[in-house]
């Protein structure tokens, strides 16, 4: 192990792009120049991610005798708890995105860095970037947490989630397509298909949406259209357990649920059913179009799966 005052900077894998274990995300289409952070004899801290905790990680550092390094795959920070008015168009992307290096530019000692980690070896104190590799004296792991689809990760290309800007902005252009296509639908069956609005999961997450789909389809978009109206929308809650947010108080919880209802907003329980959502909408009625689902899953740490914790973290032993 090296020691912590003598960083060692190790050579740039030309194969080390490629490997990413999230594929979802790339964040830039052209390679990046090698990274050179220059000569510097002071402890390396190297902080993984640019969310709440990264961003804190890196304040608290700000201006200690250390140089630190964030990285992020995205180059900006995303305030997730407004995630849902986006989804809901009644946000615009950039009132919850902001530039993680204008949020950390007056701190002399920190180099931001856009790039996706790729695996971590804390034995050698490095770690693989898609355009690179970095060696580090102290890591900070703060990559958040990817959703869990209760078990039925097959769910989630029907009902896309609502963790990263890229899921919001697609859950935005089901719900407002949905509303395109029913105003110029002629099959009533077909138009109250599409204005079927199915969120499954009834924690925070998916409380607020169904929330939120109801007040645009109840009070934003009333007067927008011609052939339909928006408001005769139905918004179906799809929650496993006895209650919406579990884990709340119980008064919380009721609460919700009386307010979800005045907002016209249907539950269904979805204990024992084996398909999605949209599958099962398909075989009641065939011919019609399937519901705009979403998934508000709960959430893992990230990497969750053995295999990639793995190819993050080659620990000894680590199987
Ligand atoms: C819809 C929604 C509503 C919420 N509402 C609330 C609320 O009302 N109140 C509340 O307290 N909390 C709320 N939360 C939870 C809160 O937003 C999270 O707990 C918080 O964002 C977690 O911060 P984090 O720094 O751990 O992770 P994140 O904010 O997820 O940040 C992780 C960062 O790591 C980066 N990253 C991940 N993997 C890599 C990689 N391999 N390489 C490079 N970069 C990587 C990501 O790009 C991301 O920027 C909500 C969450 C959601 C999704």
């Amino acid at each position: 192990m090296r020691s912590a005052t003598e960083p060692q900077r190790l050579p740039v894998s030309p194969t080390a792009a490629g490997t990413a274990t999230t594929r979802k995300v790339r964040p830039m289409a052209i390679p990046l120049p090698p990274i050179d952070t220059g000569p510097d004899s002071r402890p390396h801290v190297v902080i993984l991610g640019g969310g709440f905790g990264g961003i804190n990680a890196a304040r608290q550092l700000g201006n200690a005798p250390v140089r630190v390094t964030l990285i992020d795959k995205r180059n900006f920070h995303l305030f997730q708890p407004l995630l849902y008015q986006v989804a809901t168009a009644s946000l615009a992307p950039s009132d919850i995105a902001y530039p993680i290096r204008a949020i950390l530019k007056d701190y002399q000692n920190i180099t931001v860095l856009l790039d996706e980690v790729t695996a971590i070896d804390p034995e050698l104190q490095h770690i693989t970037l898609a355009h690179g590799e970095l060696a580090w004296d102290y890591l900070i792991v703060a990559a958040g947490s990817q959703g869990t689809w209760f078990g039925h990760d097959e769910w989630e290309p029907h009902a896309p989630g609502l963790k990263t800007m890229e899921e919001a902005l697609d859950v935005r252009q089901r719900v407002l397509g949905a509303f395109e296509r029913a105003e110029r639908e002629a099959d009533p069956d077909r138009r109250t298909a599409l204005l079927t609005f199915v969120v499954v999961g009834g924690g925070p997450t998916g409380v607020e949406l169904a929330g939120a789909l109801a007040e645009i389809s109840h009070q934003t978009l009333r007067q927008n259209f011609r052939n339909i109206d928006p408001a005769d929308a139905r918004i179906v809650l799809v929650e496993g357990g006895e209650v919406v947010l579990r884990g709340y108080p119980d008064r919380l919880s009721k609460a919700a649920r009386r307010s979800l209802e005045a907002l016209v907003l249907r539950s269904a329980p979805m204990r024992g059913s084996r398909r999605s959502p949209a599958n099962r909408s398909r075989s009641a009625r065939s011919a019609l179009p399937p519901p705009p689902c979403f998934g508000a899953p709960g959430s893992r740490a990230r990497p969750s799966e053995p295999a990639s914790a793995c190819r993050w973290w080659r620990a000894t032993g680590c199987r």
